[in-house]
């Protein structure tokens, strides 16, 4: 049995470890003229969704004609044994019934874990294609690499590759207390975990310790990794750790924050989506002794 407190894979949204069974992601995603498929059809920040008996669900088959996309949509993967096609639509494209757009984030559970998961593989590799026309360095237009991600520059050689953005998230934690934070566009009451970017020339452990003290002046140690979340907007990579308290008073940084305190385990505010690593990771990690998995 896996370590609970060091899980291989974590089961939440944007994890391949939720869809892995079913899915195949093809090494290179490639144009296809096929509309019998499964589609990812992004609008701005909302995914299109197809409203039925049985609920909202990614739409499949042919699509009506007003939203057949304009450009040739991108095979990204073979889900359930028929390709998953990705197309970005016009923000100003009036959907029609029986689909609807439904806000892409982890709040309001429109979709299961599956389908939000193969979404969000989608946008992050729209975004790429879009980011990755072009060359960075002389601005020529690239071709694909073949069989990775990857472009070249045919005019000066440059190759590029996916940017994914590493950010630490940690719980810190005093006895029974937790440290959260709250920033000011934040629904009123919600908090969550201290959370930041990679700086240049950082472990992620350390990039956890300044971000700590950066954002609310207290000093921490004892700091673990457990476990990972892809966030696809655009391209992070949230990276857990629980760590404790060592020393100093909360100083809030209010260029980054609204608020920073201690909370009884017993009385905590309103917390992140359960789709969320800071969820989990507080609600697994919150009590003194450590994980509070079932079995354990
Ligand atoms: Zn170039």
């Amino acid at each position: 049995m896996n370590n609970p407190l060091n899980p291989e894979a974590i089961n939440l949204p944007f994890n391949y470890s939720s869809i892995k069974n079913e899915f195949e992601l093809l090494a290179s995603a490639s144009d296809t003229v096929t509309s019998d498929g499964t589609w990812v059809i992004i609008q701005a920040n909302s995914v299109v969704l197809e409203q039925s008996d049985s609920g909202l669900s990614l739409p499949s088959g042919a699509l009506p004609d007003w939203l057949t996309p304009q450009q040739t949509p991108l095979c990204i993967g073979i889900w359930r044994k028929k390709p998953l096609l990705a197309i970005t639509v016009s923000s100003r494209l009036q959907l029609k019934t029986p689909y609807v757009a439904a806000t892409f984030n982890t709040t309001d559970e429109h979709l299961d874990i599956q389908n939000l998961t193969l979404a969000g593989l989608a946008k992050q590799i729209l975004h790429w294609e879009r980011q990755s026309r072009h060359c960075s360095r002389c601005g020529a237009e690239t071709e694909p690499i073949a069989a990775t991600r990857g472009k070249i520059c045919p005019s000066c050689g440059a190759e590029h590759f996916p940017h994914i953005h590493p950010c630490a998230i940690v719980l810190v934690k005093r006895g029974n207390e937790l440290l959260l934070t709250r920033k000011t566009e934040w629904q009123p009451g919600r908090y969550s975990l201290v959370a930041g970017f990679l700086d240049m020339g950082e472990s992620l452990e350390e990039c956890a310790i300044r971000e700590v003290r950066e954002e609310t002046g207290i000093e921490i140690t004892n700091v673990r990794y457990v476990g990972s979340q892809n966030w696809p907007f655009p391209a992070q990579l949230m990276a857990g750790f629980v760590a404790d308290y060592a020393g100093g008073e909360i100083v809030v940084d209010h260029n980054e924050l609204e608020d920073a305190r201690w909370f009884s385990i017993d009385s905590l505010p309103t917390l992140p989506p359960s789709r969320s690593i800071a969820r989990w990771i507080i609600d697994n990690f919150k009590y003194p002794q450590g994980a509070s998995f079932a079995g354990m």
